[in-house]
C-alpha cells in the first residue's frame, strides 16, 4: 500500500479529547489536529484544491510559476504541490511572521519576499501588493488569493466538513475555528449547517482585527485595526472567502491569552500545536463555559504545529520579553541554583 504522491496524504487528521485544559466544562471538546497534514497545517487542504481548479480552469499550465502572499502556511501547501506537479513557487510575507516558517519554505524550494508587516494593503510594500505586481510581471505565472479564491472554502466543504462529521458520528452541536481568510470557517461551517442547520459556528478573532466588529454592526471600522502579534488569523481587509452568514458570533481573544494557552496545550495535553491553536482553544473554551450543556459536542480547529513557533511562544525569553511570562520558567531557576 503507498500513495502516489504527498499530496494523497493530504486530509484525514485526527479527533482528539481535551482533557484537563477543558476540566470543568459541560459537553464534550474535541479538537481537529491539522498538524497531521504533510505539510503540517490545516492549509495543506486548500492549496491543493486552488493549484488542481486552476489546472482544469487552464490559470496553471505545465512549467507555470506559483505566486501567493502568504502567512506561511498556505505556501508549505502550495509548496508541496508545486513539488509533485512541477511547478516553480514565489511567496510574499509580512516580516512579523516566524523565520522559521521563511525557513522551511525556502527548503522545499520555494523564493521568499519578505515585506513590512505594519503598511497599509494598498501600499506598493505590502505583501499584497508585491504578490499582484510579481503576477503581472513574471510570464505564465498564477495567483492564487486565498483571501479571494473561492477553492479555498470549497475545499473545507468538500473535506473537513464531511470528516467532522462522520467522526463525531453526527454528533457535533458547536464548531469552533480561527479565522483569516475565513476557508476554513466558513466552508466547514456551510457543510455541518447544511447536515443539521442547529450546529453553531464560533469564529475566533483578534485584537486589531476587522471581523468580530464587522459582524455585529455590518461596518468596516479603521478604528479596529492595530498591529497584534498572533499569526494567521484576523484581517484588516473583509476577504471573499469570509461568509458572515456561515459563523455565528465572533470571541476576541489577546495575544497574551493565545500564547499561554498554546504553552498549556503542549505540556498539559502533548499537544504541540502553533499559537493561533492557543487562541482557538481559549475563545472557543470561553464561549462553551457561558453555552454549552452537558449533551452537547463542540469541535475546535488546531491549524498548525509547534515547531514553527519555537522561537516565540516556546521561548521563555521571547515571552517574558513581551509580558506574557511573570514567572521564571522551572528550567530557568534550576540553572541559577546549580
Ligand atoms: N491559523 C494559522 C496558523 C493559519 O496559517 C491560518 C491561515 N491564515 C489560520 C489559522 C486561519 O485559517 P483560514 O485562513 O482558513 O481562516
Amino acid at each position: 500500500m503507498y500513495y502516489n504522491s504527498i499530496i494523497e496524504t493530504i486530509g484525514d487528521t485526527p479527533l482528539v479529547k481535551l482533557g484537563k485544559i477543558a476540566e470543568g466544562i459541560k459537553g464534550t471538546i474535541l479538537v481537529k489536529v491539522e498538524y497531521f497534514n504533510p505539510g503540517n497545517s490545516v492549509k495543506d487542504r486548500m492549496a491543493i484544491k486552488m493549484v488542481e481548479d486552476a489546472e482544469k480552469a487552464g490559470l496553471l499550465k505545465p512549467g507555470g510559476t506559483i505566486i501567493e502572499g502568504t502567512s506561511g502556511n498556505t505556501g508549505m501547501g502550495l509548496a508541496l504541490a508545486a513539488c509533485a506537479k512541477g511547478y516553480r513557487c514565489i511567496f510574499t510575507m509580512a516580516d512579523k511572521q516566524s523565520q522559521e516558517k521563511i525557513d522551511i519554505l525556502r527548503a522545499v524550494g520555494a523564493e521568499v519576499h519578505v515585506c513590512p508587516t505594519n503598511v497599509a494593503p494598498e501600499d506598493p510594500r505590502s505583501y499584497y501588493s508585491v504578490a499582484s505586481k510579481l503576477n503581472e510581471e513574471i510570464p505564465n505565472s498564477f495567483y492564487p488569493n486565498q483571501y479571494d479564491n473561492m477553492s479555498n472554502s470549497v475545499a473545507h466543504y468538500e473535506t473537513t466538513g464531511p470528516e467532522i462529521w462522520k467522526q463525531t458520528e453526527h454528533k457535533i452541536t458547536h464548531f469552533a475555528a480561527g479565522v483569516g481568510t475565513g476557508g476554513t470557517i466558513c466552508g466547514t461551517s456551510k457543510y455541518l449547517k447544511e447536515q443539521n442547520a442547529n450546529i453553531v459556528s464560533v469564529g475566533i478573532d483578534t485584537y486589531g482585527s476587522v471581523f468580530k466588529k464587522y459582524k455585529e454592526t455590518g461596518e468596516f471600522d479603521e478604528n479596529e485595526i492595530y498591529p497584534y502579534l498572533t499569526e494567521g488569523i484576523g484581517e484588516d481587509i473583509l476577504p471573499k472567502n469570509v461568509d458572515f452568514s456561515m459563523i455565528d458570533t465572533f470571541v476576541k481573544v489577546t495575544d497574551k491569552d493565545s500564547a499561554i494557552m498554546t504553552r498549556r496545550l503542549a505540556r498539559e495535553e502533548g499537544l504541540f500545536v502553533g499559537w493561533s491553536c492557543g487562541a482557538a482553544v481559549y475563545g472557543a473554551l470561553e464561549y462553551a463555559r457561558e453555552n454549552l450543556k452537558e449533551e452537547d459536542t463542540m469541535v475546535i480547529i488546531l491549524p498548525d504545529h509547534g515547531t514553527r513557533y519555537l522561537a516565540k511562544v516556546y521561548n521563555d525569553e521571547w515571552m517574558r520579553a513581551h509580558g506574557f511570562l511573570e514567572e521564571r520558567s522551572f528550567a530557568t531557576a534550576r540553572h541559577i541554583v546549580s
